[in-house]
């Protein structure tokens, strides 16, 4: 627990302040112990009075946004998790900007309802919009790479505010310079046509394992090597690990069953890996970000 004088400063200072706010709430796993600091970033000028709050008392931070990539220790986070709470979206012809907060299918179905076609293959894609630009993220072939024109970023150390184009962001496999920085995004910009919805055959959602997760836990080794199917050859496919499992349907998805602990989920990723490294020889990586002790 954080000292008592530095709770009453945060609090006054953020009246929307929490303390020992749990962080199970805000991921999708809705797993994780409290957050010693916590506050929503509903505008730029929180964001950065809470990163400044975070820098004078000498308190890690981490940014938080849709929740459905991350794994939060049982113990919590000693330090001020910032929801990144940013909202506003806006169309001008053909393209479309939505703020780092927005939730992907809240901005698909905006694009939507003004005529806007291009977003559909992301249909079920979980997490917000600044989440899918740090990593990239995609699905049924449609990358964040693919339609992005540009966004704007924080620098957290100097507080300077800049716009950058798709080639800005050195973008991979689930990757993007983001991921390697602490730049933070405030909005995205993405191409769009105006045209009628575009069908989408079998959406990749309504295949996917039922139950709480945060998607694909590991990054896939190669398009050989798909990390689920590695992991269904080492026959870990169903195990479980207190109230955790790797998914019978998909060897990549690791479940809450209801009431699992991040430790029952970090002891199923290190079975997971050391199991693939020794019969195959490869390592897994993960996609999930891991917060909090170790
Ligand atoms: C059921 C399920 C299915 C999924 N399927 C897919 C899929 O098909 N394809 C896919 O790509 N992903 C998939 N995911 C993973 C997840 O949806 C994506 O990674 C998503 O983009 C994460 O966004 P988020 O807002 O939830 O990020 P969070 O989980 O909140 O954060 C993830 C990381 O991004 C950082 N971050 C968040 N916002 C910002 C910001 N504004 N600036 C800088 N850094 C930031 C955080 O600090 C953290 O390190 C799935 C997840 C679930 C639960």
């Amino acid at each position: 627990m954080a000292n008592e004088n530095l709770q009453t400063k945060f609090t006054q200072t953020f009246p929307e302040g929490l303390i020992d706010e749990p962080l199970a709430k805000y991921c999708t796993l809705k797993v994780g112990g409290p957050a010693d600091f916590f506050c929503k970033a509903k505008d730029i000028e929180t964001l950065k009075n809470l990163i400044s709050f975070a820098k004078e008392n000498s308190l890690p931070y981490f940014l938080l946004s849709g929740g459905s990539n991350v794994l939060f220790d049982d113990k919590g986070f000693r330090g001020l998790t910032i929801k990144i709470d940013l909202k506003n979206i806006e169309i001008k012809d053909e393209e479309i900007t939505a703020d780092a907060g927005v939730i992907v299918a809240l901005m698909m179905n905006k694009a939507l309802a003004s005529g806007l076609t291009g977003f559909e293959k992301w249909l079920g894609l979980p997490g917000t919009v600044g989440g899918a630009v740090r990593g990239n993220a995609g699905c049924n072939g449609l990358e964040t790479k693919d339609i992005l024109v540009k966004a704007t970023l924080l620098n957290p150390e100097t507080g300077e505010i800049h716009e950058e184009k798709t080639e800005y962001f050195g973008f991979d496999y689930r990757d993007s310079k983001i991921k390697h920085s602490n730049e933070i995004i405030l909005n995205a910009t993405f191409r769009l046509k105006k045209g009628a919805p575009e069908k989408i055959e079998n959406p990749r959602v309504f295949t996917q394992p039922k139950g709480l997760s945060a998607g694909s836990f590991f990054k896939n080794p190669s398009p050989e090597n798909p990390a689920g199917a590695l992991i269904d050859k080492a026959g870990l496919k169903g195990t479980r690990i207190g109230n955790a499992q790797i998914s019978d349907v998909h060897g990549n998805f690791i479940i809450n069953l209801g009431g699992a602990t991040s430790k029952d989920i970090k002891d199923l990723v290190s079975l997971a890996k050391t199991t693939v490294k020794e019969k195959f020889n490869i390592n897994l990586e993960e996609e999930v970000k891991i917060v909090g002790e170790k």
